[in-house]
């Protein structure tokens, strides 16, 4: 038995730990008797999707080998717990890259698949699980299946986004994109409000992938949605990058070091420094998508109480209203984040039965755990994204009512009949019950 978090720190779960050896052996060490277990990729979710109190849970870390890597045409087949930065620094030489990544490279390709992750460029491209041609999933009746559009197409889809529910993704076969090298072209565009964000994000669709805004979240009155929007594409040039530094936080802080006047302090130099810098530059793939990678541990900052992260999509008719109103929400309630995103959801369905990427926009902070305050002000935001017609994204997530799980995921139903009953989490005992 070991104890184990998830990013926000929030609990440690005592449960029965294995990790996964060889492809091969998935089936075998994933069935027979014992309690419900669970595939854990890198622990970089939020909240409980990937944990498993009591249970068993599927290490898959060891599973990080590339099984057959087509250069010319950009294919690469690799088992499911490689990280994105391994995969980067197999491909990269190559001029190859992930076609779609989050904000850290320090996630699973499986963890990836089950969360069904996005990036700055959903506007283009959609999901992770838009990226994958097929998967090989094993599960605890000792079924290894080969699921894609073509073959088992409605466990490829329960399983895209699925939560880790469906089984244990083995391998995938991921269809990656071209690029010249490590560099990107990034223009910095500081915009005072969220009418402005919202034509900025809609004028830098056509000539650039990539985009994303930091928002002021202790912004009021005439500062409220002011931000920077960050937008970027490859560039053309294949120079070597820059190594990447990495420092640690190598302690917890006896309580959080996020207060009402760090967050004032940190947010009002962020929007200064950033509007001081305004313009095109080129800069290292790394600083641009993965900035937070940079100092490893940076959960620690929240102190041992842990910290939640709360992300929201909402329909594109609300956006604008229910944006607001979330704002002005946190911004009232005197706590919210150093680095709150926005970024608007392009069309491109998502291919994932309960994946959570809509057409709309979509709000993230971070909020340290306050008690009672906190839980207030997440019922209070609850409210204006039911309302709004919007969801909760589970890889993020701690604390969402089941209800509006339900209400938000239209299509789980559909996904239910595909869950392995041998996989349980604690997730998915507070949203759909046991197993
Ligand atoms: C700094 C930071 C930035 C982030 N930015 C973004 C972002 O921009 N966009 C975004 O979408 N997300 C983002 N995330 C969230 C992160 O991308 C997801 O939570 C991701 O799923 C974590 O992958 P992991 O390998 O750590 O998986 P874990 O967190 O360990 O597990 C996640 C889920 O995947 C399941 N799982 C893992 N491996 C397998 C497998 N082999 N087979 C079946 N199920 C499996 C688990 O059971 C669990 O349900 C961010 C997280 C951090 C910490």
């Amino acid at each position: 038995m070991a104890a184990v978090s998830s990013w926000g720190r929030l609990s440690r779960a005592e449960s029965r730990v294995i990790d996964l050896d060889g492809r091969g052996q998935v089936a075998r060490q994933i069935g027979g008797p014992g309690p419900a277990g669970l595939a854990y990729g890198n622990g970089r979710s939020y909240g409980d999707v990937c944990l498993n109190p009591d249970g068993r849970l599927w290490m898959t870390r060891r599973l990080d080998h590339a099984v057959e890597f087509d250069r010319a045409n950009g294919r690469l087949r690799c088992e499911a717990g490689m990280l994105l930065s391994e995969l980067i620094a197999l491909a990269l030489p190559s001029g190859w890259f992930p076609p779609v990544t989050p904000g850290t490279q320090l996630v699973t390709v499986g963890g990836a698949i089950a969360n069904d992750v996005h990036g700055k460029n959903h506007h283009r491209t959609g999901t992770f699980g838009c990226t994958v041609r097929a998967l090989t999933l094993a599960r605890t009746d000792g079924t290894v299946l080969t699921c894609s559009a073509t073959e088992n197409p409605e466990l490829f889809a329960a399983t895209i986004g699925g939560l880790g529910l469906t089984g244990v993704i083995v391998d995938a076969d991921l269809q990656l994109r071209r690029v010249a090298g490590p560099w990107m072209d990034v223009e910095t565009v500081a915009f005072s409000g969220l009418d402005e964000f919202f034509a900025i994000s809609k004028a830098s669709e056509a000539d650039w992938e990539y985009g994303v805004a930091w928002i002021d979240c202790t912004g009021r009155g005439s500062s409220l949605g002011r931000g920077i929007f960050l937008r970027a594409n490859h560039a053309s040039e294949a120079r070597p990058g820059p190594p990447e530094r990495q420092r640690r936080m190598f302690f917890t802080p006896p309580v959080s070091l996020i207060n009402g006047l760090s967050l004032r302090v940190f947010n009002l130099a962020y929007y200064h420094a950033h509007r001081r810098m305004q313009g095109v530059s080129r800069r290292s793939y790394a600083s641009y998508f993965y900035p937070l990678d940079g100092l490893l541990e940076w959960n620690r900052i929240y102190g041992p109480r842990g910290f939640y992260q709360y992300q929201s999509v909402v329909p594109p008719a609300a956006a604008r209203a229910a944006t607001a109103d979330m704002l002005a929400a946190i911004g009232g309630s005197g706590t919210g984040s150093f680095l709150a995103v926005l970024k608007v959801f392009g069309q491109v369905a998502s291919p994932g039965m309960l994946s959570f990427p809509m057409p709309g926009t979509t709000l993230a902070l971070d909020f340290p755990n306050g008690g009672a305050s906190t839980q207030g002000l997440f019922e209070r935001l609850d409210f204006i994204v039911q309302a709004a017609g919007g969801r909760i994204y589970p890889a993020k997530d701690a604390r969402m009512p089941a209800d509006l799980f339900r209400r938000g995921y239209a299509r789980l139903a559909e996904f239910l009949p595909h869950r392995d009953p041998g996989i349980d989490s604690a997730m998915a005992r507070r949203l759909l019950g046991s197993a």
